[in-house]
């Protein structure tokens, strides 16, 4: 099972003034169980490819298949396929709109053609993933939770989708250290427990070398660089320096995840190969 692109190109505004090209030539293969960093400079075009692994743009030139199936397609089965990716965007708390904590959760399901019974067990599940207890917050208004806990339950309603693939445009972006622990500790127990695949755009290093086991680097519209993390730390400052992209020295990051009792034997050992 995998998130394949074809020589996928996407250019915004074809045939006018504005045309750009924020994307050029992308091959490549997302597997399930992968934990993928995504990183490059703004405007490099790393919302253009997320947006295409689930459908909402779909590609210029060139495929993109979701488990072998092409979800340009406008059967149910490629509709289904793509509810199979879910995306949390940037800021997600802004597109939270029902009266209810329990009632914007459920608002993906609903439209799943379940039963009343399979979105009310949905929306108990998902919150419980992000901790946010059922019976206290369920028919409380979600505009009057904190900005932390509002994110949550904007996460919960992508987790109710049961998404095999899960896309986190800079979801800790805004929120204080404690906000972004909760977060990351419970998007990599899905990634483990739930064995969800992540796709997390980031501009945070730390973040990324402590929960990716690959790393995407975006640059002026095309993939640069794409392996371990840590490796690509010790081996790509120049790339990384060209595409504008800052990352702490390598020992930095295995002070850092070793002080916090990760294992990192295995990471040393890539980098000094
Ligand atoms: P990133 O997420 O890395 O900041 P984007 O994918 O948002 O990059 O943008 C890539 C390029 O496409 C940028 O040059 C950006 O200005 C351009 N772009 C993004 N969205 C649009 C749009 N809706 N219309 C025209 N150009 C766009």
């Amino acid at each position: 099972m995998s998130i394949q692109l074809e020589n996928v190109s996407y250019t915004y505004g074809v045939g006018t003034p504005f045309e750009k090209t924020a994307l050029r030539n992308v091959t490549m293969e997302i597997s399930s169980g992968d934990f993928v960093g995504i990183i490059g400079h703004t405007g490099s075009g790393k919302s253009t490819l997320v947006q295409m692994l689930n459908g909402l743009l779909h590609p210029t030139m060139g495929q993109v298949t979701v488990n072998g199936m092409d979800i340009r397609q406008k059967s149910k089965a490629a509709m289904d396929m793509r509810h199979k990716v879910g995306m949390v965007f940037q800021y997600p708390e802004y597109q939270l709109f029902e009266e209810t904590v329990a009632k914007d959760i459920a608002f993906g399901p609903r439209n799943m053609g379940l039963t009343e019974e399979e979105i009310e067990q949905r929306v108990k599940e998902a919150m419980e993933f992000v901790h946010l207890d059922y019976e206290e917050y369920g028919n409380r208004s979600p505009f009057r939770l904190s900005g932390g806990q509002m994110r949550r339950v904007a996460i919960a309603g992508v987790i109710a989708i049961h998404p095999e693939y899960l896309i986190l445009d800079e979801p800790s972006a805004g929120l204080d250290p404690v906000g972004r622990e909760e977060i990351f500790s419970e998007v990599q127990r899905w990634h483990e427990e739930k064995n969800i695949t992540v796709i997390l755009v980031s501009h945070n290093m730390e973040d990324i070398s402590r929960l990716a086991n690959r790393l995407i680097v975006l640059d002026h519209s095309e993939i640069i660089l794409d392996g371990e993390p840590l490796e690509i730390f010790a081996k790509q400052q120049d790339l990384l320096h060209r595409a504008g992209v800052s990352v702490p020295p390598v020992t930095e990051v295995l002070q850092y995840l070793q002080g916090r009792g990760l294992p990192v034997e295995d990471r040393v050992r890539t980098v000094e190969e």
